[in-house]
């Protein structure tokens, strides 16, 4: 359940002396051992060149007891460590927590059978393994279903799962709201409330799991390092006695709610551990992250992430891009094409994706996708192009163009040997398709709206 905030106790209101504290912060999460509730993790700030919004803070969930999801291996390590037991015992023991919680799906450690079952209560006693709550699941009648989550301090966000023939597809909110104000999306109409944490955001993909029922079972056979796909291996995809044959979620999209760019460290910790062997175990070529343009990070995502690219195109002069997708502002239509041609891995082998959502008399003429074909020969461009059909919400101020149009701005761009699938849309009916996405139960008024879109422009200088 949320958690209350308590009353502060330091001049500057945020929380306990540091004296209060043991393992100072993990994770960007500060974390202690006391009698009282952890209610004062830290203020987050959004990196990058745009910081117009402190964000809010993420209380843990469990009460006393310390939430281990989204913590690394060398995190539990630490905690456990500061829970009193010794660096050697503690390194074992996390390993082992590590296996169950991130690759088993388990969250009572009574059924971590490899732990000596005295030390079974003492854990249970001092942490726990959560999982965001579900305040509301709804299916679509062409079969994607949308989760409306709740973390701890009872802030909202999305995800939805999309199944296919051939592949199952969640996607994954980063943000709860956006700093950013894409004219076309409904997520873009909220404020950016806060960074959601690693383990909110890997959370969604263990939720999916248990709603899915699908964690690998079978023994601990192969457990233990080297027992999972190595994450330098394009090659070697899957860990451990465990295949990707019959399973259900297959890829991830970071394109749910929030630009994941803005919330960089806390992206990567989620991603690292879905990628890891004795993780979730999922091939970094099964992940794409979509970002809206925010060119100073995207070499580092390539380095450090190293997952597929999608690039919010959406426009190809300045004028249409700047009107749409306003952090064309900042970060102009050549720099973002200049950094998908150095982004580390572009090539043959790892095409970026360009997505272009298909608004009428907006960006969807003949001579439009002409530039398009020209603009990606420009640069050199390994790439695809997803064109999407703009998805309505309420009070949005554009239509989808028509299915001729778009098939005719499609054939274009094939013609020219790139690759321009028309994106079938998804989960309409429950509001779950691209950009439809908004937590906020409010139904602000088109003047709200339009101050919401006013302030984030100010905030792009
Ligand atoms: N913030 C990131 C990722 C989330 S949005 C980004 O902007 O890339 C995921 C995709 O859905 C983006 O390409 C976005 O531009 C697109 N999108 C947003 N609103 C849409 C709408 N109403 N119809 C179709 N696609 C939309
Ligand atoms: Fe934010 Fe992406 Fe929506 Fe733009 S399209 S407002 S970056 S979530």
């Amino acid at each position: 359940m949320a958690q209350s905030r308590g009353p502060s106790t330091t001049p500057c209101g945020r929380g306990p002396p540091p004296h209060a504290f043991g393992a100072g912060r993990i994770n960007g999460r500060r974390l202690r051992f006391s009698p009282f509730p952890p209610i004062w993790p830290p203020i987050m700030q959004i990196p990058g060149h745009i910081d117009p919004v402190t964000t809010g803070t993420v209380p843990l969930r469990g009460g006393n007891r310390i939430d281990l999801i989204g913590l690394t291996r060398d995190a539990i390590g630490g905690v456990l460590v500061e829970a009193g037991l010794d660096a050697k015992a503690a390194k074992l023991r996390a390993k082992q927590i590590w296996h169950w919680m991130y690759h088993r799906g388990v969250t009572d450690f009574e059924a971590m059978t490899d732990i000596a079952k005295a030390m079974r209560p003492w854990l249970t006693d001092r942490f726990i393994i959560g999982r965001p709550t579900v305040r509301e699941a709804q299916v679509s009648s062409d079969g994607t279903r949308k989760w409306l989550l709740a973390a701890a301090d009872g802030q909202e966000y999305e995800m939805v799962f999309i199944p296919d023939a051939d592949r199952g597809t969640l996607c994954v909110s980063s943000q709860v709201g956006c700093t950013l104000n894409c004219r076309f999306c409904h997520t873009g109409t909220m404020r950016l409330v806060r960074n959601l944490a690693a383990g909110e955001i890997v959370g969604q993909v263990m939720l999916a799991r248990d709603e899915l029922g699908e964690w690998p079972k079978g023994n601990m056979a192969g457990f233990g390092a080297g027992s999972g796909p190595d994450p330098e291996d394009e090659d070697d995809e899957e860990g451990g006695n465990y295949t990707a044959d019959g399973r259900i979620l297959t890829n991830i999209v970071m394109m749910g709610m929030g630009e994941p760019l803005y919330n960089f460290d806390e992206v990567k910790g989620a991603l690292k551990i879905v990628m890891d062997g004795d993780g979730l175990a999922l091939s970094r070529r099964r992940i794409t992250l979509s970002t809206s343009g925010v060119v100073p990070m995207m070499a580092r995502a390539g380095e450090e992430i190293g997952v597929n690219l999608a690039v919010s195109l959406h426009a190809v002069s300045k004028e249409i891009r700047d009107e749409i997708v306003p952090l064309n502002r900042k970060y102009g239509i050549d720099e973002l094409l200049k950094a998908c041609a150095d982004y580390p891995g572009a090539g043959n082998s790892r095409r970026i994706t360009f997505e272009y959502v298909m608004l009428k008399d907006k960006n969807d003429s003949d001579d439009d996708a002409r530039e398009l074909v020209r603009l990606i020969r420009e640069y050199g461009l390994h790439a695809k192009v997803n064109l999407i059909p703009f998805n309505p919400w309420p009070g949005a101020m554009y239509e989808c163009s028509s299915p001729e149009r778009v098939r005719a701005f499609s054939n274009l761009i094939f013609k020219a040997g790139i690759s321009a699938p028309v994106r079938t849309p998804r989960g309409r009916d429950i509001m779950a398709a691209c950009g439809q996405l908004k937590s906020a139960a409010t139904k602000p008024t088109r003047a709200e709206l339009d101050r919401i879109a006013e302030e984030k422009q100010a905030a792009l200088g």
